[in-house]
């Protein structure tokens, strides 16, 4: 793939994929980091959670957007696949070296996690009750700057398995 091409995608943003680091205090963390049907690692929990709850805190580095392009690809091999979590004001948290389980929290299109934006700092939700072992997950809306697209779609392709899943991780607007 070309430098182009790699900027290209590099104006992708989600979340994804890391290691194991809990929101509050280690002893009392809902969540634990294994092996996904959905995608590579996934999130779990390990306990009852309540809806409204916060799980645990988005973590990373915190960059511009053009630290962000620069850094992109993070893996040459799959430049699709990001650590960033893209923030309202255009900065951009970069999870690849100072995040923690949080990027491993996988893409659903009916998830029972949503990402609440609070002053620059992104915690992660419970939006229902979430049972001991359930995935947790959250729609990742990725957007992009080319135009939408079958490839582009399939590119960012989503399994789920929602019954209305949309087909892509990318938010259709
Ligand atoms: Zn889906």
């Amino acid at each position: 793939m070309g430098p182009d091409a790699a900027q290209r995608v590099g104006k992708i943003y989600g979340s994804n994929h890391g290691q194991f680091a809990p929101v509050t205090s280690s002893l009392d963390s809902p969540i634990w980091v294994h092996s996904s049907a959905v995608h590579g690692q996934g999130v779990f929990a390990t306990r009852h959670i309540a809806a409204g709850e916060t799980v645990i805190e988005y973590v990373g580095e915190v960059i511009t957007m053009a630290e962000a392009i620069a850094r992109h690809p993070h893996d040459a091999a799959n430049p699709d696949h990001t650590f960033y979590f893209h923030l309202d004001d255009g900065r951009v948290i970069d999870a690849l070296a100072h995040g923690n389980a949080s990027k491993w929290i996988n893409h659903s299109c009916r998830p029972n996690c949503v990402p609440d934006e609070v002053q620059g700092r992104i915690f992660i939700q419970t939006r229902r009750p979430v049972y001991k072992g359930e995935e947790l997950t959250f729609d990742y809306g990725l957007f992009s700057d080319e135009p939408m697209s079958e490839a582009l779609k399939a590119r960012y392709a989503c399994r789920c398995g929602a019954k209305k899943c949309r087909g892509t991780m990318l938010a259709l607007r």
